[in-house]
């Protein structure tokens, strides 16, 4: 039978609750356990795809096809493992299934309430994921912060767990803020003895409390925050900001987190193997050289919206001993100037991401523009796939006025269009083209050179499509189709004639970047990136040439 860890947040927002999860997966599995984690969400969005990503930041997207918490893409990356569409549940999801049953009658007679029909669903929720056999642990997140309204239902499902199962089949692991007060020059407690009694004052009492801190936790301060709480000293864990988050499981481990949950969970001990991340951290702090990455985007202000593009730049850069240096270009400004030469002065290399609706597609459309002229190498995903097509079409096949339908329904030439099957869906929530599909990569082409491979699965998630009355049309011209989905003969990846690396794919890379095993278009990218910048420097003796002919992988 699966044991359940339970991880809460109090205090503040943002302290990182997804990390710390997937932190104590990746311990877990690297002692030899088979781990699962799975995000609960208390609003009521059925799932986040219909949530602005000012709202919510990235909706990341699981193989099965979810649109999901961008929190399951840190599970995914630190516990190396594909998750499904149980991985998350939303309080929408809860509610809407207590509904539909209640409709068919099968509460027989009685009052739907939310003790104990809604947190029996939430209960069933978090129990189904370890049904089939095959998982040591189940890792539940609880999003939200102790104290709000809407994650009460959780809260109480998650407590009725510790009674319903044996006192090691549960743990509790509750993080919270020890935040450094400048002006008394100490670190205080309060804020998580506070937190911990509003826990209590529901009923859970946590087993492990994992204080973020700017400083280091003393053991004075460590016995303080024990003894008002009332948990082991050595079950105060200190988690210090530290520059990588690929960092905080290795911190976790120090200061002995994995041996106390294992302990607590009666779990027989297997020596614990984290080389592979020990070797990441290493590289990501010390580099030998870098790269400076543009992406031109509409959401730039919330990097949150990026987030799985900015973990595989952290892979892809540390496979080739750089540092990322990411440029953020607001796309509406390239629009307003006319052109991306100065905003893209000094750059090595593009990315164009993902995105929806009209605002800012001329900006981006003139960075592709500047990049394919330029030499830069360029990588556009899904989104950025749409901008690079039409600036061909317009730039080279003489198709003035070329357009996707999504920005000008009646352009002459929809370049990019619906796909057929989008045509009749009127529904918004979760009815784009989603989650994996098939991609045969073109032999002598620059993306099957970098996968080294015939055949690919990547993730989808959209509603338009490179159109396949054009592409005789932008072939002849030099365009090349360099991914087909072979059931559906749709263009999943166009390459630029005459271009060291210009690239742009219909599906999203970014997902499938893990921690020492960068995306090989992320990692193609950066090299590309990385040459050219070599290419451009006039200094014959510096540190990056040096390090580059040092030969990186
Ligand atoms: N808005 C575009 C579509 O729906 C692109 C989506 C994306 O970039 N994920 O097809």
């Amino acid at each position: 039978m699966a044991k359940h860890i339970f991880v809460t947040g109090g205090v503040v927002s943002a302290l990182g609750k997804g990390i710390a999860s997937a932190s104590i997966g990746y311990l877990l599995k690297s002692r030899g356990l088979r781990v699962t984690l799975q995000k609960c969400d208390p609003y009521l969005n059925v799932d986040p795809g219909t949530m602005s990503p000012f709202q919510h930041g990235e909706v990341f997207v699981t193989r099965d096809g979810a649109e999901t918490d961008l929190d399951l893409g840190h599970y995914e990356r630190f516990v190396d493992t594909d998750l499904t569409q149980d991985n998350n549940v939303t309080a929408g999801q809860i509610y809407e299934a207590v509904i539909r049953n209640e409709r068919k009658g099968e509460y027989l007679g009685g009052t739907v309430q939310v003790i104990p029909h809604v947190t029996n669903e939430i209960k069933r929720r978090i129990t189904c994921l370890a049904d089939g056999g095959g998982v040591d642990v189940v890792i539940t997140e609880i999003g939200g912060t102790v104290g709000d309204i809407e994650s009460l239902p959780f809260l109480e499902a998650i407590r009725q767990m510790r009674l319903d199962n044996a006192i090691e089949d549960t743990l509790f692991v509750h993080l919270t803020l020890v935040p450094y007060i400048k002006t008394a020059g100490e670190l205080k407690t309060k804020p998580t003895q506070h937190s911990v009694r509003a826990l209590r004052d529901i009923g859970i009492q946590p087993d492990v409390l994992i204080c973020r801190t700017e400083r280091p936790l003393t053991e004075e301060l460590k016995k303080k925050i024990a003894l008002f709480c009332n948990v082991e000293v050595r079950a105060v864990i200190d988690a210090r900001d530290v520059e990588s988050i690929y960092e905080v499981p290795l911190r976790f481990h120090t200061d002995g987190l994995d041996d106390i949950v294992l302990e607590k969970m009666k779990i027989e001990d297997h020596e614990p193997d984290l080389s592979r991340m020990e070797q990441m951290v290493e590289r990501i702090k010390r580099p030998g050289r870098e790269v400076d990455i543009a992406i031109c985007g509409k959401y730039v202000g919330l990097k949150d919206a990026y987030k799985s593009i900015v973990e595989a730049f952290i892979h892809a850069g540390a496979e080739n001993d750089a540092r990322v240096n990411l440029i953020w270009i607001d796309a509406e400004d390239v629009e307003r100037s006319g052109g991306a030469e100065e905003a893209l002065a000094g750059c090595d290399g593009l990315l164009v991401p993902g995105g929806f609706g009209e605002r800012g597609i001329e900006g981006k459309i003139l960075s592709v523009a500047h990049a394919r002229s330029e030499g830069m190498p360029f990588l556009g995903i899904c989104l950025g796939l749409h901008v690079a097509v039409v600036e061909f079409a317009r730039s080279e096949c003489g198709l003035a006025g070329a357009n996707s339908t999504e920005f000008d329904p009646d352009t002459p030439h929809p370049v990019i269009d619906l796909l057929p099957e989008q045509k009749e869906i009127e529904e918004m929530g979760g009815t784009m083209r989603l989650g994996g599909c098939a991609c045969r990569l073109v032999a002598g082409t620059t993306a099957r050179e970098a996968y080294g491979r015939d055949e690919v699965v990547e993730r989808h998630r959209h509603r338009y499509e490179y159109n396949n009355d054009y592409r005789e049309r932008l072939e002849s011209r030099g365009l090349v189709s360099a991914g087909v989905n072979p059931e559906k003969n749709l263009v999943e990846i166009i390459e630029a004639p005459d271009h060291p690396w210009f690239v742009a794919c219909q599906f999203h890379p970014e997902f499938l970047s893990r921690p020492g095993r960068a995306h090989p278009l992320f990692k193609g990218l950066v090299r590309a990136a990385l040459d050219r910048r070599c290419a451009r420097c006039d200094d014959t003796d510096c540190d990056v040439r040096a390090a580059a002919e040092g030969g990186a992988s």
